[in-house]
């Protein structure tokens, strides 16, 4: 387990002081069943989709709000760090207790509490996956526009604390442009609602500043969501190009044909070659990379905003573009998307996921110099992207076990946000900043930005032990970790020696 200036003192037992009180007091007010302390039992919480590894003092798997603001009153009653979880599926390392203390996993939270067709509101309590959401409401003709590439698994609780994004928020906009309300459970074990069932709320918005908090304000534990209706008609076309940097043109050319595409993602020659074997979506396996383009809307104007994607990829030097004839073959083109993380995993001992976000009109220049960064650093890598929104996923492949390549790719990585921010982009496009990142947010932040941002912290009463050293550079005691803040550690180590 780490250790942090927020966790009590270590025991001769090798637990933290007060250990045994702390799970009688989690089972007196859960239930024995509810409450993990093993560390045998801990070790499938120890860590997210990341390469962040911290146990948990404590696993804590509420059923109600109630029992949610019971065990936040414990643990702080114990002086413990609470870290609420959703699937781990996270990619910043925001759900691993890097200090320790009482992992509030929400998974059990897993009803659909209501869905309102005519209004087009759900509610739903924050363990509901994704796509068990999607999958209730198909029937309805509606859908949560919001849909993670992870989304066979994260949680809506997840995507509200990571403002997701998706392959389909190009048109329809982030997590945050479809919450109405949120019950949360506050530092202290306050419960309290945000928003409600409207569009705008009178007052400060706190649902908006609640969206994207990455589980440092409050625990959710009920959500009330806007509904989109299924596009009547939607076409699925795929542009073949023989680089990178052709797809990444063609991109900016779509959009500057004054057409939205419902989603506009990229799939480099790397993936194409470790998905198509699998799932024979019929992506060609010499291509340099293909778009991924869907336009929907009436019967009517999608056959003319299809032509019209078609035109610019072709004058952006598109070597094929194919429409989907069937949906049988729209959903293998989607499922080869959706699985080609999971594809880059199977064919590398590890790889490191990037996030980060440029201009749209900047990802040509960006990508060329993502490739050159990686090649520099003598790593293959994979991108696959949500290309319309300026999002960037280099997926840099390397083995642990081989002396110095986790320092290397590090290094790499750290390379690769910089061109982002040079590039007048930022350092995570969805995946948050959580653990990895937040020592690059003195990149993109002036220390007056940073503390107003604590002082928000500090205003909902959770700055000291709510999902400690996550978000915001500084916090003593953390666990160094493997993101920026190994790195800073080790050239630390290297400057010493
Ligand atoms: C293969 C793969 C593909 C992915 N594709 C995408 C993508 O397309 N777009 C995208 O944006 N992300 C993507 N992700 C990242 C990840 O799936 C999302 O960030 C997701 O929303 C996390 O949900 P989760 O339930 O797994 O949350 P977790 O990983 O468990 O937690 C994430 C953060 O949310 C906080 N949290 C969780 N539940 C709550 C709650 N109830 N209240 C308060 N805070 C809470 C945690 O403390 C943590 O900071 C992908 C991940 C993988 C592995």
């Amino acid at each position: 387990m780490a250790t942090s200036s927020a966790a009590a003192p270590v025991a001769p037992s090798g637990q933290p002081a007060g250990h045994e009180a702390l799970v009688r007091d989690l089972e007196q007010a859960l239930g024995a069943a509810s409450v993990l302390h093993a560390p045998e039992d801990l070790i499938a919480f120890e860590y997210d989709a990341t390469i962040e590894r911290a146990l948990p003092e404590v696993a804590v798997f509420p059923e109600s709000t109630e029992q949610v603001a019971a065990a936040v009153r414990i643990a702080e009653a114990h002086q413990r760090p609470v870290v609420p979880r959703g699937s781990g599926s996270g990619l910043s390392g925001g759900a691993v207790p890097v200090a320790g203390g009482v992992l509030v996993v929400m998974t059990k939270m897993d009803r659909i509490i209501e869905v309102d067709p005519v209004n087009r509101v759900a509610v739903v309590q924050p363990g509901v996956v994704n796509l068990g959401l999607q999958e209730a409401l198909a029937p309805h003709g509606l859908l949560f526009a919001p849909d993670p590439s992870s989304q066979r698994v994260c949680t809506i609780g997840g995507n509200v604390a990571n403002n997701s994004g998706g392959p389909h928020t190009l048109a329809h906009g982030s997590t945050v442009n479809h919450i109405l309300g949120l019950e949360v459970v506050l530092p202290g074990g306050r419960v309290t609602r945000l928003g409600g069932r409207l569009v705008d709320v009178p007052g400060i918005d706190l649902r908006g500043l609640l969206v994207g908090s990455e589980g440092t304000l409050g625990i959710v534990t009920e959500i009330t969501v806007r509904l989109v209706r299924v596009a009547p008609a939607v076409r699925t076309l795929v542009a073949v190009f023989d680089s990178v940097e052709a797809a990444s043109e063609a991109v900016s050319a779509i959009i500057r044909r004054g057409l939205i595409p419902v989603a506009l993602e990229m799939l480099d020659r790397e993936i194409i070659r470790l998905v198509e074997p699998r799932i024979h979506a019929g992506y060609p396996l010499d291509a340099g990379a293909v778009l991924l383009i869907e336009v929907e809307g009436l019967a009517e104007s999608v056959e003319a905003d299809a032509a019209t994607v078609e035109d610019a990829c072709v004058l952006a030097g598109a070597t094929e573009v194919r429409v989907a004839r069937t949906a049988a073959e729209r959903e293998r083109l989607w499922e080869a998307r959706k699985v080609g993380i999971g594809a880059i995993g199977a064919a590398s001992p590890a790889f490191y996921l990037l996030d980060g976000v440029v201009p749209r009109t900047r990802l040509p220049a960006v990508m060329r110099d993502v490739l050159e960064t990686s090649a520099r650093f003598g790593f293959r890598v994979a991108n696959i992207f949500h290309a319309g929104d300026g999002n960037l996923h280099p997926n840099l492949m390397f083995d642990p076990e081989e002396p110095g390549a986790t320092a290397r790719v590090l290094e790499c990585a750290e390379a690769i946000m910089r061109l982002c921010v040079d590039a007048g982009g930022a350092v995570t496009g969805e995946h948050g900043i959580g653990f990895e990142k937040r020592s690059y947010m003195e990149w993109i932040f002036s220390p007056a930005d940073l503390a107003a941002m604590h002082a928000v912290r500090v205003a909902f009463g959770g700055a000291e032990r709510f999902n400690p050293c996550k978000v915001l550079p500084g916090g003593h005691g953390c666990s160094p970790g493997h993101g920026a803040e190994a790195l800073a550690v080790m050239r630390r180590g290297a400057d010493s020696v």
